[in-house]
């Protein structure tokens, strides 16, 4: 999600908490039966999407245009899929798509598919992590972690069991940290706590928005490692947004590109996973070779785009 996108859609952390409270809300009447593994449908697929903000108004955008990939449901693995692009090609716009979350759903053209179901609004196959810290700030970290198994019903002892179990995994400590508030917290541990919240309810696909843009380098590379091992363990299929070239290409299994002015998938890119710590990929050959050629694609992309906006962009 741009800081500069100019979006008047309700952003910011109090209305990412309500999407996520309107998310885990539908969970109850949300399909659960995986189908057999030969006849399983794409994880996500985009069939020709465009999406126009202020359709019909003076300020009508097409913010993505003509859109299609397919994402496989890998089985038993899944795929970290990273969303590479300047700001305001329409990242977030792909993504938020996917969540069902308006204004961005429904697509203005075309048909969002997930798990084999047409995207109706937000479900619990589909959990979401911001890159805005998302807590809410009158609920310790427990109570943050365990606030999804809450709505679906679940009762207190068990969740907090749970709640215990998630605040570990994702390195915090359940007896210094659980009783903490989020204003006790560094912005890592925060997105800790959100990724806890979002993958105790053990969701198929995983959103991600920028989720690490706002730490410092070296908070960034020990989130990368615990994004990794965390998803091998949930075995989701991952959507990253990012518009850091090093973070898409550690992360992905597999690179989008976009371009913007409209927004399009100009690049799909297969990689090698994510199989050492950031820090010792990062020294790779076929790491540092593949973040040179995106940088340099990217770098085209922006030039393109500010000779069409008259330098403007
Ligand atoms: P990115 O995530 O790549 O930065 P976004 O998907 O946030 O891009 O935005 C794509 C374009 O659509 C940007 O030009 C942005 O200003 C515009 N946009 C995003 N949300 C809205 C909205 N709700 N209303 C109008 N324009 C929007």
């Amino acid at each position: 999600m741009s800081a500069d996108s100019g979006r008047t859609d309700a952003g910011g952390p109090q209305a990412a908490a309500q999407d996520v409270a309107q998310d885990v809300a539908q969970d109850v009447a949300a399909p659960t039966g995986a189908a057999p593994a030969a006849a399983r449908p794409p994880a996500i697929e985009f069939r020709h999407v465009t999406k126009v903000y202020g359709e019909g108004t003076p300020r009508q955008y097409i913010a993505i245009s003509d859109v299609s990939f397919t994402i496989e449901d890998v089985v038993d693995h899944g795929e970290i899929c990273s969303f590479l692009g300047p700001s305001g090609c329409g990242k977030s716009t792909v993504l938020r798509l996917v969540a069902g979350l308006e204004p961005q759903h429904p697509p203005s053209i075309g048909r969002v598919t997930v798990l084999g179901h047409e995207v109706a609004g937000p479900g619990a196959d589909r959990g979401m992590v911001f890159q805005d810290y998302t807590s809410f700030d009158n609920r310790t970290v427990l109570d943050n972690v365990t606030f999804g198994l809450e709505c679906r019903g679940m009762p207190r002892r068990e969740r907090h069991a749970l709640g215990l179990e998630w605040i570990a995994k994702v390195g915090l400590d359940p007896r210094r940290d659980a009783r903490k508030y989020p204003h006790e917290l560094s912005g890592g541990m925060r997105q800790r706590v959100a990724i806890a919240r979002t993958l105790i309810l053990r969701p198929r696909i995983i959103l991600m928005d920028e989720p690490f843009g706002a730490l410092d380098p070296a908070t960034r590379l020990d989130m990368q490692d615990l994004l990794v091992k965390l998803w091998r363990d949930v075995e989701a299929t991952v959507l990253f947004v990012t518009h850091s070239v090093e973070e898409a290409v550690y992360l992905g299994d597999r690179v989008f590109v976009m371009a913007t002015t409209p927004g399009r998938i100009v690049g799909d890119l297969r990689l090698p996973p994510a199989s050492a710590p950031a820090r010792e990929i990062q020294s790779q050959p076929w790491f540092r070779d593949n973040v040179r050629s995106l940088h340099e694609q990217i770098e085209r992309i922006e030039s393109d785009a500010k000779r069409l906006n008259g330098g403007a962009a």
